[in-house]
């Protein structure tokens, strides 16, 4: 049919064991909520799946460069150029590289993600494949892609506010989002979030679950998250990486920090974590 265009395919990767779960409860409703409006869906699910959260020597498989002193990041990265990664690694990598939307559906645990799923950033992040210092952020391979973090949590929402006992959310989000998906080029939309879940009454869950559906059918079309460009930094090894001074100077009257990592020693930016702001 001409003009109709390709479905787009996502990528749900659930870390949670148990199938009564909500995190469970939030991938059905996701995949059923994509797949009606015209997408592909492929799941990763985590604990069915026993993922080897645990990186070694065993993901490469031939020779190794250099078997006396092993450097994970180059071996892999070689292997990985060579076909030679570990068959379990390859087959999430495939489903990374079909995918134009990766949601990733897990509880808070220790103010991060499970370990299970820290392992699949670890083994199936793999340096050329997801990323390189030459194509870092913004410019780096998932640059097309997009990603979202749907995750549940224990503690209260304002819990995780600037005043509350567990501190504010956006630091809890900043490496996940910042350190780990955009650094490999993803662009970033907002994170769902289901605070203390547990204490949540039947019907408010129902709620969560029918707006997370509702959200999920025009997904592709919400602004991501903004990061601070690559254009702001002085992008060279000599340079450091560093703000350049023309942007450290247009900051200097600003009320807010440039980013909850480019906070520049003032309060951290609103909400930059959680909700897209305007340029
Ligand atoms: P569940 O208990 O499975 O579900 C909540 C409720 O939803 C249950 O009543 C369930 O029956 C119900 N439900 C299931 N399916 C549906 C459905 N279809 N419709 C309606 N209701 C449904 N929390 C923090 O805040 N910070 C931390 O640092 C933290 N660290 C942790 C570390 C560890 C090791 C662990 C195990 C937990 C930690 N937690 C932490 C708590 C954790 O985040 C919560 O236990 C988790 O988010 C709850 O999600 P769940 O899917 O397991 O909920």
């Amino acid at each position: 049919m001409a003009g109709a265009a390709p479905a787009r395919s996502a990528l749900i990767v659930l870390a949670h064991p148990e199938r009564s779960s909500f995190n469970f409860a939030m991938q059905e409703a996701a995949a059923e909520a994509l797949r009606k409006a015209g997408w592909r869906v492929a799941l990763s699910d985590l604990y069915a799946q026993k993922f080897d959260a645990v990186l070694s020597r065993a993901d490469v498989t031939g020779a190794p460069k250099d078997p006396d002193r092993f450097n994970y990041v180059a071996e892999a990265g070689l292997a990985w150029k060579e076909g030679r990664l570990r068959s379990d690694i390859v087959a999430e990598q495939k489903k990374l590289e079909a995918a134009d939307l990766v949601i990733f559906q897990f509880p808070v645990q220790w103010f991060g993600v499970p370990a299970i799923l820290k392992g699949w950033f670890e083994r199936v992040l793999t340096s050329g494949f997801a990323y390189s210092y030459s194509a870092m952020y913004e410019q780096g391979p998932f640059q097309k892609k997009k990603a979202l973090l749907s995750f549940t949590t224990g503690g209260m929402g304002s819990m995780y506010t600037p005043e509350g006992i567990n501190g504010d959310i956006n630091i809890l989000l900043w490496p996940i989002q910042s350190g780990t998906l955009h650094f490999c080029g993803f662009q970033v939309l907002e994170p769902q979030i289901a605070f203390s879940i547990g204490h949540t009454p039947p019907d408010a869950r129902s709620q969560i679950l029918e707006g997370w559906k509702k959200r999920l059918a025009t997904i592709w079309e919400e602004k991501p998250l903004r990061f601070v460009p690559n254009s702001s930094f002085d992008m060279s090894f000599a340079g450091g990486f560093v703000l350049k001074k023309e942007v450290q100077e247009q900051q200097k009257e600003k009320k807010y920090g440039l980013a909850v990592g480019q906070h520049l020693g003032k309060p951290l930016p609103p909400d930059s974590q959680v909700k897209a702001q305007q340029a």
